[in-house]
């Protein structure tokens, strides 16, 4: 065994869109060996991998039968090992709720050789999709990346999230819209403060709904829109123009 010539990119895939892949990505990827897939990741980024790579799915969406963790970071330690290079993709940036931090030292214990390559992490461009700066300063000081999804029942401290002025971008918090937002409301954050959810930002079946806090989650639930998706919580969202596939507000009150 020798675990000198394998290694391991930990690649961030974007939001959807290949257009958002980095150059980095796309030569890391063209010279793996073995390619170890997110769900979230867009498939068709596999055009950039080599006719001969191995493609392992590793699904591990929210609920859904999904390979352990344990298990992604055995496998990628193998093939280091074995000499080969891998491509570990992930959607967005792999360091942003991407599990990247974890695998990141798990591979380092293991000894094995590893790189991270930067992704667009989907909650900035989910924003930027509706045209939404998430720092425009005439708005905020600053923007809070945070998960609406809880880890053995402990959840962020919504009532001081509500208070930092920033704009607030929300992972993974659809199955939870509406205890968090009554949180924010609770917390003091005023209940017209504008608010938009993108679901599968950058994709051709890209959808989003604009609101305030206090009916986004009554509307998401009327328009049907589900996870993948970001929430976009602040004066900022105000910003948001409204393309095509926008559900207006009449239509789903
Ligand atoms: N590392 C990823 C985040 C992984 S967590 C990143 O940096 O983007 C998974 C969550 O990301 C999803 O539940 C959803 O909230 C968000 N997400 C990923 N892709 C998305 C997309 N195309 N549109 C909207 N949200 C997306």
């Amino acid at each position: 065994m020798n675990a000198k010539h394998g290694k391991v990119y930990l690649i961030g895939a974007g939001p959807g869109d290949v257009e958002l892949l980095t150059l980095k990505a796309v030569r890391a990827l063209g010279e793996a060996q073995v390619v170890l897939m997110d769900e979230l990741v867009n498939p068709e980024v596999l055009q950039f991998a080599r006719p001969d790579a191995r493609i392992i799915p590793v699904g591990k969406r929210g609920g859904c039968r999904s390979t352990p963790q344990a298990l992604i970071e055995r496998w990628m330690v193998r093939y280091a090992r074995r000499g080969w290079v891998v491509a570990r993709l992930k959607g967005g940036d792999p360091f942003v709720f991407g599990r990247g931090g974890e695998e990141l030292q798990a591979l380092a214990r293991a000894g094995v050789e590893a790189q991270v390559i930067n992704g667009v992490t989907a909650g900035i461009a989910a924003a930027a999709a509706l045209g939404i700066p998430v720092t425009h300063r005439g708005f905020t000081h600053g923007v809070t990346l945070i998960t609406g999804h809880t880890r053995d029942g402990v959840e962020p401290d919504w009532a001081a999230l509500a208070c930092t002025g920033t704009t607030l971008v929300i992972y993974m918090g659809m199955a939870r819209l509406g205890p968090i937002t009554e949180a924010l409301v609770r917390g003091g954050l005023a209940p017209d403060t504008p608010a938009a959810a993108i679901q599968s930002a950058t994709l051709p079946n890209e959808r989003s709904v604009v609101s305030t806090l206090a009916r986004i989650a009554a509307d998401v639930r009327a328009a049907g829109l589900a996870s993948p998706a970001i929430v976009v919580v602040g004066p900022v969202a105000a910003l948001a123009r409204l393309p095509a596939h926008v559900i207006p507000l009449q239509q789903v009150a």
